[in-house]
């Protein structure tokens, strides 16, 4: 926010606040908030593992969102897809654009953001603080064991298929709510939750890290997502509908052809997809429950192309969609 002196001595106040609510006192963090960059040691046999996600209001939450649930679920986000490599988060970088310097609004945020942050001794490093509409930028880095990234490209034909914990919940609150956010009363509170304060599955991702052939979290909805396995894999991959599990709060609130939409392609699930030797199902199943993440078997790896959603007959499920796309 650059302007008159007034609305500059905001955003360094701005930047004071973030720091000193999410700075977090990490050894790793050499130079923190504050110089003209962030530098940091990664561990000596490691390496780093970055990525990048922005939220716009409106656009990847419904208007309405309290701020503390925008601070979340930006992390979370953002977590999700070091899960998915199996990395370890460590720092984070917030490129904070909004309409006014709202110390308020920042003070609920850092509330939200750093809830999730402390879990995982997350610390943010630096950012950037901008006037516009109401967008937040994050940018996540993590750490592996130098060559142990968990990718998208290593399923096999005769690999079997899990997804860790339920699909759908959040399509399903958001379905009811809409971006506009009209109608919140009547939506289901545990399925709310799932849309405002998604849970990454890192715990999960450091024991697929060991075992899974490949991994994606599933961000913009099942089928899309197991695509991008498929093609990078260069196989096929069947999804049996009726094995794909749904929570107790979904299973209440929808039909069998609704829930299977939300399930298949709603989206902003943050749980994780995975392939496996058939093999090893059992022992990393066990892992994962020491993690305290559940995992369902939904299908299998075959040799050939594409995401085939089948009946208990064996017959392909059209889907309307497949997933969410930006600019479709
Ligand atoms: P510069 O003008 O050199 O880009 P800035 O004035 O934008 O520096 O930022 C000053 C310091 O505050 C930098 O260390 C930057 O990383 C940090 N910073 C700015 N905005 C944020 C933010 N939203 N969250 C975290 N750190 C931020
Ligand atoms: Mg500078």
């Amino acid at each position: 926010v650059t302007g008159s002196t007034s609305e500059a001595s905001s955003e360094f106040e701005l930047i004071d606040l973030l720091r000193s609510r999410l700075g977090c006192d990490r050894p790793d963090v050499r130079v923190g908030i504050g110089d003209d960059a962030a530098v940091l040691a990664v561990p000596v046999g490691h390496e780093l593992v970055v990525s990048t996600d922005t939220l716009i209001a409106g656009v990847h939450f419904p208007l309405t969102t309290r701020a503390e649930d925008i601070g979340w679920k930006s992390l979370a986000v953002n977590l999700s897809d070091m899960a998915a490599m199996g990395a370890t988060p460590v720092w984070v970088l917030l490129a904070l654009t909004m309409p006014s310097p709202d110390r308020a609004f920042v003070e609920r945020f850092a509330d939200g953001f750093g809830a999730l942050a402390a879990q995982h001794r997350i610390a943010l490093v630096g950012g950037d603080t901008t006037g516009g509409p109401l967008s937040i930028g994050l940018t996540v880095a993590g750490i592996v064991p130098a060559g142990r990234a968990l990718l998208r490209s290593g399923a096999r034909s005769g690999d079997a298929v899990f997804v860790t914990g339920t699909l759908g919940d959040a399509a399903a609150a958001l379905r009811r709510l809409g971006m506009a956010a009209r109608r919140e009363s009547d939506v289901d509170i545990a399925l709310r939750e799932r849309l405002d304060r998604p849970m990454p599955r890192i715990a999960a991702g450091l024991v697929l890290r060991e075992a899974a052939s490949a991994c994606i979290d599933v961000s913009d909805g099942l089928i899309a997502d197991l695509g991008h396995v498929a093609v990078q894999s260069g196989v096929g991959i069947e999804i049996a509908a009726s094995a794909l599990p749904a929570s107790a709060a979904l299973l209440a609130v929808s039909d069998a052809r609704e829930r299977l939409m939300f399930q298949a392609s709603g989206g902003d699930d943050y749980e994780l997809a995975f392939t496996l030797a058939a093999a090893r199902e059992q022992t990393i199943l066990r892992d994962l429950a020491s993690a305290g993440c559940g995992a369902t078997r939904i299908g299998r790896v075959v040799e050939g192309q594409g995401v085939r959603l089948l009946d208990d007959d064996g017959c392909e499920i059209a889907l309307d969609r497949r997933g969410w796309e930006h600019f479709a």
